[in-house]
C-alpha cells in the first residue's frame, strides 16, 4: 500500500518537472538549429523593407533665404531654394496622382509644378482649408477657379484643416512616395518659420495617408457646392 502511494508520488513529480522541463529544451535545441536560419529570415526581411527617409528642417538659418527666394539663387545646400526644390522634384516626378492636403499654398514654384503635372495627365486632387482658399494670395483659388483644378475644403469653417501632407503616386508600389510635415507652401513658411518636412516612400505611412485622404475628400463637398 505504503509502497503504491510512493510510486504514485513520484509519477506526480516527474510528470509536472516533465511538463517544466521538456519545452524548455525543445525550445533551446530548436533555436540553436535553426538560429541561423531565423538570423538569415530577420535579415531578408529588412533587405525587402527598402523604404527611405529625409528628413529637411527650415531653421534660423534660412530667414537669409528670402532673397533667395524671390531670385531663385541657391545659398548652399540648406538653401530654402533648394529645399523647395526637393518638394518640386518630388511633384514633378509624379506619373498617375498628386493627392495633395495643405493648410496654405501661395508659392508659384509649387502652382507651376502643380501645373505642368496637371498637363502631363496626372489626377491631381487638392484638399484645403476654407478660409484660406479665399486669402488673396492662395494660389489653389486660381487652380480652382482659373484652371479647373479638383480642390475640396471642409464644409465647416470653424474647423481648420490643417493638415500638410501630400501623396503621389499612390496607386503604383514602385513608384510611391510622400512628403509631410509642418510646412505650409508658403514664402512665410521657407523663410521665417522654425518647420519640418520628411519625405519618405514608407507604404505603410503612404496606405494610412492615402486612405485619409479619400476619407476627407469623399466628406467634404465639391467646392462648387460654395459660394466662394
Ligand atoms: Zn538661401
Amino acid at each position: 500500500m505504503v509502497h503504491k502511494m510512493h510510486l504514485k508520488v513520484i509519477c506526480k513529480i516527474v510528470t509536472a518537472v516533465s511538463v517544466a522541463v521538456i519545452p524548455a529544451i525543445i525550445n533551446y535545441f530548436v533555436k540553436r538549429r535553426y538560429k541561423k536560419k531565423l538570423k538569415e529570415l530577420k535579415l531578408r526581411k529588412n533587405k525587402f523593407d527598402n523604404s527611405y527617409y529625409h528628413c529637411i528642417f527650415w531653421t534660423m538659418e534660412n530667414t537669409k533665404c528670402r532673397e533667395h527666394m524671390l531670385n531663385s539663387i541657391e545659398c548652399g545646400n540648406n538653401c530654402s531654394v533648394t529645399y523647395l526644390e526637393t518638394i518640386i522634384r518630388l511633384l514633378s516626378s509624379s506619373k498617375l496622382s498628386i493627392a495633395l492636403c495643405m493648410y496654405h499654398l501661395t508659392l508659384k514654384q509649387i502652382t507651376d509644378a502643380l501645373i505642368e503635372a496637371n498637363n502631363r495627365g496626372v489626377n491631381v486632387r487638392i484638399i484645403t482649408d476654407a478660409i484660406t482658399f479665399k486669402m488673396q494670395h492662395s494660389k489653389l483659388k486660381f487652380l480652382q477657379k482659373k484652371l479647373g483644378f479638383d480642390v475640396r475644403v471642409p464644409p465647416n469653417e470653424d474647423t481648420f484643416m490643417h493638415h500638410k501632407f501630400c501623396v503621389i503616386d499612390a496607386e503604383d508600389l514602385d513608384l510611391h512616395k510622400m512628403f509631410l510635415g509642418s510646412l505650409n507652401l508658403t514664402l512665410q513658411g521657407c523663410v521665417n518659420n522654425f518647420e519640418f518636412v520628411i519625405i519618405t516612400n514608407n507604404s505603410h505611412m503612404i496606405t494610412s495617408y492615402k486612405d485619409e485622404f479619400d476619407l476627407l475628400w469623399k466628406t467634404f463637398p465639391d467646392i462648387y457646392a460654395y459660394n466662394f
